[in-house]
């Protein structure tokens, strides 16, 4: 891989935020995002920005850590445009009043959808440029007007978001803050009227509690430890396949990869076989050599990775080159259930894969952890499927494949306890960044007395009998 220039740490001043806030503020007060000219006209620019300058944030992901080209696309700048689009073209069906069926005598019940102010967007490095404009894109729809903050460990590609979102998207009421801890937290310590975060657990609770102190209400992209298990009648080959594909897609670094593989002890070694055949067509003999294979994100991630390689025994791959931060597909077998690369989430290259004797056996390994984000399992028997979704708990899941359940914006995608709460693409994502206004609009020509004190008897039995 060619070495790209190295950039310093992306920074905003930090004297400048709080104003930068105050103008955002300012600019939903007076109503300039509400109109639904402005929430297109402003989606519509984004869509433009992601046309002109799609080459600009490709190279940059590139730059960042080696994401090859179509991968940069596919899943992380087209995210972002996808969401834009469908937000142009439901805008005025998600924005429509949604009339409830009244109360005999009540009056006429409907459910606006307001905005809900100044939003934060906190995003992480993996898919730096989808994870802060998707969100952006439904934020918009729902009227809001947003700051915009990317992650510091990709500093070509916040470079790239902070040259472009100025001169596309309106200043007075979409901005965009470079920076790491410091500027993030002088962010959290402004007032917003929603936080939405994409990252790791730990952060999530510092910005929960920023939260907390002004009664914000957030959304929690986490991670986690998404388990894999191979059941004994799964088609092997296409199981391999398919979660070779979904591991070492940017470099394992997805908070949705399949973190370990759990296989029924009879598949093991055909699955092993399997996935390192699978890798060798995707990568080839070297993987190192191929285009289609990105680098870890930074050398402090490398040593975390190069360290739990030591957890178990390579079945194929584990070769290193720190100065490439390169970590080469890994299957890795021998590994103790709780050895550090099964207790914490791996997010690179490295696949543990255990045996378990039954569907029971894998299903109590599961619940003896965390709630993942995504759960695989792969099975040809529907009632495997039922028993296993059934008595398992997590953000999303996916038989017979990886990562494609977030694909389809009708589905919402989010975690569940420590993988994070709320949901949102799509129409989820307009409903996260709108309130849901309850509006009762009553008759005046009907008031009969007899509601109000002093009440009488016949106005008690009347209520006990129609509630
Ligand atoms: P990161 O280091 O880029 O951090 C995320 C954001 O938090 C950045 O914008 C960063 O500036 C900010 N931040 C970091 N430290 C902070 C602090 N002390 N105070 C305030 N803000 C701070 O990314 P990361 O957290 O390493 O991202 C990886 C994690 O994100 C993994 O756990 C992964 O599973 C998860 N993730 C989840 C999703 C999802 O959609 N659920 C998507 C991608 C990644």
């Amino acid at each position: 891989m060619s070495a790209a220039e190295i950039l310093p740490e992306p920074h905003t001043d930090l004297e400048s935020i709080p104003a930068a806030v105050a103008r955002l503020r300012a600019a939903f007060d007076s109503g300039r995002t509400r109109p639904l000219a402005w929430r297109k006209q402003q989606l519509e620019q984004l869509v433009k920005m992601h046309e002109d300058h799609k080459q600009e944030f490709i190279d940059a992901l590139h730059a960042d850590f080696g994401k090859p080209t179509f991968e940069a696309y596919a899943s992380d700048v087209g995210q972002g445009l996808t969401e834009a689009k469908t937000a142009i073209k439901n805008l005025q069906k998600w924005t429509r009043p949604e009339r409830v069926g009244g109360l005999p005598l009540m009056g006429r019940g409907r459910v606006i959808r307001e905005p809900l102010g100044v939003v934060l967007v906190i995003s992480p490095w993996n898919y730096p440029i989808g994870l802060l404009l998707s969100p952006l894109a439904g934020a918009i729809a729902a009227g809001n007007a947003v700051v915009l903050k990317p992650s510091e460990v990709v500093p070509h590609t916040s470079a790239a978001l902070a040259r472009r979102i100025p001169e596309y998207m309106d200043p007075e009421a979409i901005t965009l803050v470079e920076g790491g801890v410091e500027e993030t937290t002088t962010l959290l310590e402004q007032r917003f009227d929603h936080i939405f975060y994409t990252g790791n657990g730990r952060v999530a609770q510092v910005v929960m509690e920023a939260a907390a102190r002004h009664l914000t209400p957030v959304t929690l992209e986490l991670g986690g430890k998404s388990p894999c298990i191979v059941h004994e009648d799964a088609d092997i080959e296409v199981a391999a396949r398919r979660i070779a594909w979904g591991k070492f897609i940017n470099c394992g670094q997805t908070c949705i990869a399949p973190d370990y593989v759990l296989v029924h002890e009879s598949k093991e070694e055909a699955l092993v076989e399997a996935l390192e055949k699978s890798a060798r067509e995707f990568y080839g003999d070297d993987p190192k050599a191929t285009p289609d294979y990105a680098r870890i994100v930074n050398h402090r991630h490398h040593e975390r990775l190069s360290g739990l390689l030591q957890d178990g025994v390579p079945a194929f791959g584990g070769e290193l080159d720190p100065e490439d931060k390169y970590i080469a597909p890994t299957v890795l077998r021998q590994v103790s259930p709780d050895s550090a690369i099964m207790r914490e989430e791996i997010f690179g290259p490295i696949l543990p894969v255990l045996s378990v004797k039954s569907i029971d056996e894998a299903v109590a390994f599961v619940n003896d952890r965390d709630k993942p984000l995504a759960l695989y399992l792969f099975t040809d028997d529907e009632s495997v499927e039922e028993d296993v979704l059934e008595r398992t708990s997590s953000g999303g899941a996916c038989v017979n494949g990886t990562l494609m359940q977030i694909m389809d914006a009708r589905m919402p995608f989010g975690g569940v306890g420590p993988s994070g709460m709320g949901a949102y693409h799509g129409r989820h994502t307009f409903e996260t960044f709108s309130h849901r206004k309850a509006v009762l609009t009553r008759g005046t020509r009907f008031d009969p007395k007899i509601m109000y004190p002093p009440y009488s008897e016949r106005l008690a039995k009347l209520m006990q009998r129609f509630m």
